[in-house]
């Protein structure tokens, strides 16, 4: 089959369109997929670069995010059957820790991703694990329901679970035109926030507001703590969505009420922000780290997507053979929402 690997860490260079072997047989508790869609996150980049810490064993096939049709099924598996369409979980989990079993396997001790800690999704065909997929509704295209899981996961258990938004509430989202950002913006709105959003450019402002930040901010022409002080009257927002790390960290804190919640998912520049701890116990601030989310968790937003109170955010579709161009737009923060590949 054909795929896209790398055989060492380093640039956008590095991803190899090449062939690959199957990724049979598959194991009882296993399906396999014949990826129509799969599309390209943060996770991926990271896993090809390299951190400290991460173990990649090569050559390594990248990709967390799938939608496809069930081509094979293992012994163990009643809930797809060959022909279906799905889309997947990309966590796996082991079942049976503390974690799992208190119903919480985005915790479990052996969490894994799909294409971090395995073989992933770009290429024609990814084994996954059965109780991972998620049908599709007939009319999603395979291109939304590949733009969807990621992303939507991730933002639904910051704000949902983790964050509680309630309605009447003020969020702020850095850098809402990541595809996390563009999912964060629709649910935030969906419990009923007011949606502060910032970005790079007025033009990806633009979007952010249509799609339903109703407030935006020029990062790179504006004082972003300033702004939110004006625009919530001193008060500060009751939550923040922090996944930038570094540049964004302190003003994530000082932009929050008294009692407020920032809540991080990830650190795309940088994970050792300078703290000033006085913020945090004088103003009773909240810290919710999350990751990833739970099969339930993702079973409702595709509930909403499918009845259309969210909608998969797509920059452009692009051949798999064209990853490499993909990593650079991403990297470059030339896009807005998700770059999805076709195999
Ligand atoms: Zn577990």
């Amino acid at each position: 089959m054909k795929a896209v690997r790398i055989h060492q860490h380093g640039g956008p260079e590095v991803l190899q369109y090449e062939d690959a072997p199957e990724p049979t047989p598959i194991g009882p508790d296993d399906i396999l997929l014949e990826v129509k869609a799969t599309s390209v996150n943060h996770l991926d980049i990271w896993v090809r670069g390299g951190l400290p810490g991460m173990k990649v064993n090569f050559p390594r096939i990248l990709g967390c995010d799938a939608a496809g049709i069930v081509r094979e099924v293992g012994a163990n598996i009643d809930k797809v059957r060959p022909g279906d369409r799905v889309t997947v979980n990309p966590g796996s989990y082991c079942g049976h820790c503390e974690y799992c079993l208190a119903g919480d396997a985005s915790l479990c001790l052996s969490y894994g991703i799909i294409g971090e800690h395995g073989d992933g999704a770009y290429a024609q065909f990814v084994r996954v694990p059965g109780r991972s997929a998620v049908h599709l509704p007939d009319a999603m295209s395979f291109t939304d329901a590949a733009a969807v899981p990621l992303v939507f996961l991730t933002a639904w258990r910051m704000l949902v679970t983790k964050a509680e938004v309630q309605p009447g509430e003020e969020v702020l989202i850095h850098s809402a035109s990541a595809g996390v950002g563009t999912a964060c913006i629709q649910i935030a709105r969906r419990c009923g926030a007011r949606v502060i959003a910032t970005g790079s450019s007025d033009e990806k402002n633009e979007k952010a507001r249509a799609l339903g930040a109703d407030v935006v901010i020029n990062y790179r022409t504006e004082d972003v703590v300033k702004r939110v002080r004006e625009l919530t009257k001193k008060r500060g927002v009751d939550v923040v969505v922090d996944y930038i790390g570094l540049d964004t960290w302190s003003k994530s804190i000082q932009c929050l009420r008294r009692g407020g919640r920032l809540v991080t998912c990830g650190a795309t520049t940088g994970y050792d922000p300078k703290e000033d701890l006085r913020h945090i116990f004088y103003r009773q601030l909240s810290i919710f780290g999350s990751t990833m989310g739970t099969q339930r968790e993702l079973e409702a937003v595709f509930r909403c997507v499918s009845r259309g109170e969210l909608k998969p955010v797509i920059d452009r579709v692009l051949p798999l053979s064209e990853a490499v161009q993909a990593h650079r737009l991403i990297e470059e923060r030339k896009t807005f929402g998700k770059l999805v590949l076709t195999p």
